[in-house]
């Protein structure tokens, strides 16, 4: 089995974009260089969480993505609860 075949099983490339799942695939963006989402299918590399990805760029920052600063900072939010008691008890 191929690594393309694992990333988008059941695909198939149309026309229109590359078809999974009822939805048609775009190719990602320039924007989505170093995404760790980017997946192969054939001779294009797509975006394994959003089907259009110059969509989702058009509105700003992508919030899925995985190179980006917004994406450090949603794995860097911390439960203020938490973060509360931590201090309290000294931690950081
Ligand atoms: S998650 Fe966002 S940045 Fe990453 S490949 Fe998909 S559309 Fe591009």
């Amino acid at each position: 089995m191929s690594k393309e075949t694992r990333s988008f099983p059941g695909a198939s490339m149309t026309p229109e974009g590359m078809l999974y799942n009822g939805a048609l695939f775009q190719p990602v963006t320039e924007q989505c260089d170093g995404c760790s989402r980017i997946r192969d299918f054939e001779d294009a590399r797509y975006c394994s969480s959003y089907p259009r990805p110059a969509a989702k760029w058009s509105m700003g920052t992508c919030n899925f993505s995985t190179h980006t600063r917004v994406a450090a900072a949603a794995q860097a939010k911390v439960n203020p609860l938490k973060a509360s008691k931590r201090a309290a008890k000294g931690g950081r």
